[in-house]
């Protein structure tokens, strides 16, 4: 008898095992209940905390709502179709309307993390301090021709500029973009320069804002969005989160009294983005300044790093391609071929 007694060890384990089963029952049965369900409507993901996400009603409220267990995570910019619970503010999202465009990047042990979804321009948000980094542009550019959407960057605090020689310094960094047709924005969130025009170019589209932390990302949101401090404590009453605890990307609405429509979704800082791995070829079409050098290497699988009679190397030393490209383009592949081997 006294060795069929369960060790504390156990006891425990199965009294865990015992509640969480017992959760799971009763968020099954707050789910699956559907007699205090209202009708099916659509709705728009404005951000997810914890299992849960807030969706916007056509309306323009909030709703706290739950999410059907096979649908998986929702991110801001999804579009759902959910039903309101009899409990204010509260609801079941019970489908997800087919996403276009959606930005992740790699997460632990090889998953990816989603960050926005249904998106249709991602802005790249290039700071003067703590600096421009070309590096970090491309990977944006790379995931960007992945997703085969168009990118803006962003040139932000450029009231920090002194002189000319530091515009010329930031010019050049800038200079195979400007190149690639790249529409650039200088502003500043402080002084407000360059933003009326920006308004154009993000208005009508569903943009993500992405950069290193420090950049000036939420700086410029609120600078764009009037209404942000309510947006903010609206969000925080729904989520019954304390005002700026998720971390998560967040979905903000262009403002309409200036006749903008479209959104803008903020994006949490990287210390460092990694685009999805890929392969060679998908990568040197990234690279779009590669172009009419490609296919004229000695070797037809060319990494143009060591092999003889690259092409892209020549071109390097003819100063064809700018060495900043080479050197991210160098980097990705590498970090690419590391993962697959
Ligand atoms: P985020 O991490 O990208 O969201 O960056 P923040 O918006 O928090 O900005 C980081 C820092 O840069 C803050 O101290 C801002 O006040 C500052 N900052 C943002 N935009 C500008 C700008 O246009 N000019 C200057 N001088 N500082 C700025
Ligand atoms: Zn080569």
């Amino acid at each position: 008898m006294a060795k069929r007694k369960l060790t504390t060890q156990q006891k425990r384990r199965l009294e865990g095992k015992r509640s969480k089963s017992e959760i799971d029952r009763a968020e099954k049965s707050e789910i699956s209940d559907k007699s205090h369900l209202g009708e099916e409507q659509s709705g728009l993901v404005i951000t997810s905390f914890g299992k849960r996400v807030l969706v916007e009603d056509n309306n323009a409220n909030f709703f706290n709502c739950a999410i059907r267990q096979h649908l998986g995570k929702l991110v801001a910019g999804d579009k759902v179709i959910w039903q309101t619970d009899l409990e204010e503010h509260s609801g079941v999202v019970v489908s997800l309307q087919p996403r276009s465009h959606e930005l992740s990047r790699p997460g632990f042990r090889g998953q990816t993390r989603m960050i926005a979804a249904n998106i249709d321009q991602i802005l790249i948000m290039a700071p003067i301090e703590p600096g421009v980094h070309p590096d970090m542009i491309d990977r944006y550019l790379v995931t960007a021709h992945q997703l085969d959407i168009p990118v803006v960057i962003l040139l932000n605090k450029i009231d920090l500029i002194e002189n000319d020689q530091q515009w010329e310094e930031v010019a050049n960094k800038l200079l195979p973009y400007d190149e690639l047709e790249i529409p650039i924005y200088p502003i500043s969130t402080e002084t407000h320069e360059g933003l009326e025009e920006l308004l154009d170019a993000l208005s009508g589209k569903n943009n993500v804002i992405v950069g290193p932390s420090g950049a000036g990302k939420s700086s410029l949101i609120q600078t764009l969005i009037p209404d942000i401090e309510i947006k903010v404590s609206e969000l925080s009453e729904s989520t019954g989160l304390g005002k700026h605890t998720t971390t998560n990307p967040i979905l903000y609405h262009l403002p309409e009294k200036l006749g903008l429509v479209g959104n803008i979704i903020d994006s949490p800082g990287v210390r460092e983005f990694t685009p999805t791995s890929c392969s060679l070829k998908e990568l040197e079409q990234a690279y779009p300044d590669f172009d009419e050098f490609l296919g004229h290497c000695k070797f037809h699988n060319c990494t143009h790093s060591n092999e003889p009679s690259c092409a892209i190397k020549q071109a390097l030393e003819n100063e064809a391609i700018y060495p900043s490209r080479y050197q991210s383009f160098q980097r990705l592949r590498e970090e690419f071929a590391n993962k697959d081997s």
